[in-house]
């Protein structure tokens, strides 16, 4: 089990190094660091002839932003401590991302293959009624999302359930997103966080001089790479990154990994997966899991749960850049050892921010109540034919047949958000990299990226007087 303490120790240490950094005075430090405010239900639910009490969170960290988001998190696993230091990461991510919200996460104790379908969707409702009633979702005010455990069926159900008890709310729909697209989605939303993590490993090995003071080669089709955790992060982390040339070599789930070296065929593996719920049986399974951690690779993606590099695994570590694409992988004395050790450590609150990037997308798609390219698809499609027209005729050559569709066709909803979600993570990088680069204190990536969100939520909160 997860040490939520420690996770929130973590998260504060690191905050506390870079407000030091930038000499933010302490009291408003403090009120930065300290969540707004948490609030616990406990509710009952009548399922298999029994009355089932469940225990539910939604911390709000900083509303110097409005709405706050944040995702919803099933487990068994979740605390007070774990949906603080998650909500606190989300106001530094949105603040580093240039979103416009406040941080926020909730978290239900619960195993959510531990019940029946139609079981969970009446959990699900329930502790919707429990927040909505509170505002704890709301559109204008907080805006959940899926995390660990929760997926767009259960975005459809808290958006259902929302609705029901505002009918008479326009914007409704904008009260949570990752919605299935027949419920109000956006496309691209379920694939985000693992591309994101796919364009923040390309950023980084566009700057060829990082990479080679690590010894790592700029080239995605030279990564040898290990992920932890085959769920929508780390699957399509790996799908992007594999289909780019890359290699997986190793994937560490609960129960065992799958080792290939030649590189495991993703697709293969994930249809597996979907239906047996375990790797074991395939091709290359074996029972070992965390001591995978520290096999030599050149990326490894820890897409899972927190504190998984810690002080007793940091000193083994052989890979040479690892990508936190789940939320706290690397507690903060880890980080200091890795950071002696030359290990570059690209943060969680930019590796794992493509989900709230095209969050926002489908939040304003949503209050916007039109599709992404509905008014520019055709009128593109008409302007790029008559260019090819044009060119043929200049030329008298016919424009090759294999690239005419490519060229003519107009941007589709989910190329509009693939190309927001690429022009995000690379502005997040580039300023975490002109940051690093620029301050000679500042000694890793994390520390260049908090700098900067905190010092923008800081003038936030000064613009408002406080
Ligand atoms: P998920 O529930 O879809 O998948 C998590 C996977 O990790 C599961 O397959 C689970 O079996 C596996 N796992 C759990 N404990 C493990 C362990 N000890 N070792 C190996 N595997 C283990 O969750 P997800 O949405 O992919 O989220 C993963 C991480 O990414 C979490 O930290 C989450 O907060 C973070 N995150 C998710 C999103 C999102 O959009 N879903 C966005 C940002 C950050």
């Amino acid at each position: 089990m997860a040490n939520s303490k420690e996770f929130l120790n973590s998260v504060n240490q690191m905050f506390d190094k870079s407000a030091k950094l930038i000499s933010l005075p302490e009291d408003l430090a403090t009120k930065i660091k300290l969540a707004n405010s948490t609030y616990t239900v406990n509710f009952g639910v009548k399922l298999r002839n029994k009355l089932h009490t469940f225990k539910g969170f939604r911390c709000v960290h900083s509303e110097h932003n409005e709405p706050v988001k944040g995702g919803i998190r099933y487990s068994l696993d979740a605390s007070q401590n774990e949906v603080e230091a998650l909500a606190a990461l989300m106001s530094y991510k949105c603040s580093l991302m240039d979103l416009p919200f406040g941080g926020a996460k909730g978290a239900l104790i619960i195993d959510p293959n531990a019940w029946k379908r139609d079981e969970l969707e009446k959990i699900t409702r329930r502790f919707t009624y429990e927040l909505a009633k509170r505002d704890l979702i709301h559109p204008s005010q907080n805006v959940p999302a899926p995390d660990m455990g929760t997926d767009e069926n259960v975005m459809a159900w808290i958006a259902d359930e929302y609705r029901r008890l505002n009918p008479t709310e326009i914007d409704s729909l904008a009260c949570v997103t990752g919605k299935p697209i027949s419920k109000g989605g956006v496309h691209g939303r379920t694939e985000a966080t693992g591309r994101g993590v796919y364009y923040a490993i390309n950023e980084f090995l566009s700057y060829p001089k990082d990479c080679k003071r690590i010894g790592l080669s700029p080239h995605i089709e030279d990564q040898q790479i290990i992920i932890q955790g085959f769920g929508n992060v780390g699957y399509y982390a790996a799908k992007f990154l594999s289909e780019d040339g890359a290699k997986i070599i190793t994937i560490i789930e609960k129960d065992g990994s799958v080792v290939n070296e030649k590189g495991i065929n993703i697709e293969s593996l994930k249809k597996y997966f979907d239906k047996k719920r375990t790797f074991n049986g395939y091709d290359g399974f074996t029972t070992t899991r965390s001591r995978f951690l520290s096999k030599k690779c050149d990326i490894l993606i820890p897409a899972a749960i927190e504190n998984v590099i810690n002080k007793n695994n940091a000193n083994n570590i052989k890979s040479k850049l690892i990508v936190e694409a789940g939320n706290g992988p690397v507690t903060a004395e880890a980080d200091d050892i890795l950071q002696k050790r030359g290990i570059v450590v690209i943060p969680d609150f930019y590796a794992n921010a493509g989900g709230v990037i095209v969050s926002y997308f489908e939040w304003v798609k949503n209050l916007s109540k039109m599709r992404y390219g509905l008014m520019q698809e055709r009128e593109e499609e008409k302007r790029q034919s008559n260019l090819v027209s044009a060119l043929e005729l200049m030329t008298d050559k016919n424009f090759p047949n294999e690239l005419k569709g490519k060229v003519i066709k107009g941007s589709t909803e989910l190329d509009l958000v693939r190309s927001g979600l690429e022009e995000k993570m690379r502005e997040g990088y580039s300023n975490i990299h002109e940051k690093f680069h620029s301050n000679k204190k500042i000694k890793d990536l994390r520390t260049a990226g908090m700098v900067i969100a905190i010092r923008k939520i800081a003038d936030a909160y000064s613009y408002l007087g406080i």
